[in-house]
């Protein structure tokens, strides 16, 4: 067998021992200082974690592509959606409230982030696997996510804290029905549909300009754990659906999923019945029926963890030509938040990370800073210049996807269209979509999760809330929760 490689230090000079520290004398020896291999060692292994995220941090990924089979370019110019392309990229799925380490099984929704590496730059789609979210307005966010993570006295996770917040945001119904359903238990990341969540805006050749809305549909099915499968997994396998994927595709199951979109006409949105811009709410598939695009595939794991999933970072606001943002609050709050995230977690120069670094060309003018290790040569350091430094192509690139907007500033809601109430959708989703069976599921989970954990104000509260979505569901809740109050 030939002699494996020298273990060296990280400056590459060879070590002469893997196994003893450097001592005076070979009893009762102290150790020296000088011992810079062991100081290495041991500073190196107290900086190996960057901090985790402080949502979303528990979490798998694959890089794969998207292939496009439709001409959907009468919607939009951008790249990776035009006729027959493929596009590398990279997924992350993930729960949100759990830390590095918790089981996946927990409910939760899960995320679906996905980097589509185009030929004018990263376009990442930062989804979940449903189609709204609990609030709508970022100053809610902080707010939410404290109170589904620990308690700050005991540190546990406290249903208390959860459906008091939850009743005293009744926009969160829509998405809480999802969760307390079949769907808020997915049986592993191949087996639930992602959703782009926002609204976003699609602008085509002409400049003509659209609202959509992605939609990316397992081909592996629709699988979920029930609550009692669900937690026997989170004790017999913490990391299930990390595992299930890996080894679906090291055994060469590539999962894969029909990428669908709804388009709006950009004059529909004042007077659509439901406000297209409130994440809480979904544009129904009968006003705006899903129009076919292509499909993803994963087909590779990857090389390592920490450096292609860990430290991959995703961003609502890496948008490329042909796609924009819409008036969504909670999308424009995102573009801010999820670059600072990165910053903090991973450093300022996140993107010189070749996980993050694009595929095409970059000419940007930043510079420095810690853990910079790509330069742009002799190129000027300042715009605009007469050394041949980049310069924007305002003639192509010059069209700002955006809208008019105008007016006095307010802080206030914009539940001004003719359905926009926050028990519509949800009552929907239990009556119309459910069948009698997943309804009892749905009973059953959330009084589960109800029963013997949450203070009786709340309670009553949380009563009152199942009856404003479905007074059959809030009758059938209070009635199994105080069954198991005995
Ligand atoms: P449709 O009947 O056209 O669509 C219903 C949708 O519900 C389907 O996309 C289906 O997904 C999905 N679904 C099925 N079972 C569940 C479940 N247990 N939990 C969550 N979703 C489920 O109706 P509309 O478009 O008029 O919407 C009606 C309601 O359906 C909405 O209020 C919303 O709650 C839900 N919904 C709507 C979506 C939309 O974008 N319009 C998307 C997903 C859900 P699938 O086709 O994969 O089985």
């Amino acid at each position: 067998m030939a002699k494996p490689d020298p273990t060296t230090t990280n400056a590459g000079i060879p070590v002469e021992s893997d196994e003893h520290s450097l001592t005076v004398g070979e009893t009762h020896s102290p150790i020296l200082l000088h011992d810079h291999y062991l100081i290495e060692k041991m500073a190196q292994f107290n900086r190996e974690r960057v901090p985790e995220r402080v949502v979303h941090a528990k979490g798998g990924g694959a890089f794969g592509r998207l292939e496009i089979s439709e001409d959907v370019s009468r919607y939009t110019k951008a790249d990776l959606f035009q006729p027959g392309r493929t596009t590398a990229a990279l997924v992350r799925f993930s729960t949100v409230a759990g830390e590095l380490g918790s089981p996946d099984t927990w409910r939760d929704p899960r995320g679906f982030a996905m980097k589509f590496y185009t030929q004018e730059g990263n376009y990442d789609l930062v989804g979940n696997n449903t189609p709204v979210f609990f609030v709508k307005d970022p100053m809610k966010f902080q707010d939410f996510i404290r109170s589904q993570k620990r308690d700050p006295v005991t540190h546990l996770r406290d249903h208390d804290m959860q459906w008091d917040f939850w009743t005293l945001s009744p926009e969160s119904a829509h998405q809480v029905t999802w969760l307390m359903g079949d769907r808020g238990l997915p049986r592993s990341w191949r087996h639930m549909n992602g959703y782009g969540s926002h609204t976003y805006m699609w602008v085509n050749a002409s400049g003509e300009k659209f609202w959509v809305k992605y939609h990316f549909k397992t081909d592996q099915g629709i699988e979920f754990f029930t609550q009692d499968e669900g937690d026997q997994m989170a004790s017999g396998d913490a990391d299930f659906h990390l595992r299930d994927l890996y080894e679906a595709i090291d055994g060469g199951d590539e999962p894969s999923w029909s990428v669908k979109v709804q388009v709006m006409p950009f004059d529909d949105a004042p007077h659509y019945r439901f406000n297209p811009f409130d994440l809480t709410k979904v544009w129904a598939h009968g006003d705006y029926p899903l129009i076919d695009v292509g499909r993803m595939v994963l087909d590779r794991n990857p090389a390592n963890y920490h450096t292609d999933i860990e430290l991959a970072a995703f961003e609502p606001s890496n948008l490329v030509p042909g796609i924009g943002p819409s008036p969504d609050k909670m999308l424009l709050g995102r573009m801010f938040s999820y670059p600072d995230a990165h910053r903090y977690r991973i450093g300022p120069n996140y993107m010189d990370l070749p996980v993050n670094q694009p595929k095409s060309p970059r000419h940007s003018y930043a510079k420095d800073g810690p853990m910079r290790y790509t330069h742009n040569g002799d190129q000027p350091v300042y715009a605009p210049n007469s050394y041949g430094g980049p310069a924007a192509d305002v003639e192509r690139y010059g069209d700002i996807a955006g809208w008019s907007a105008s007016g006095e500033m307010v802080r206030a809601a914009y539940d001004d269209h003719v359905d926009d109430d926050d028990w519509g959708q949800a009552a929907t989703l239990v009556r119309e979509v459910l069948d009698d069976a997943a309804r009892a599921r749905l009973v059953d989970n959330i009084s589960g999760h109800l029963a013997n954990a949450v203070s009786e104000p709340v309670l009553v509260r949380a009563f009152e809330y199942w009856r404003n979505v479905d007074k059959g569901v809030g009758a059938k809740v209070e009635a199994q929760v105080r069954a198991k109050q005995g």
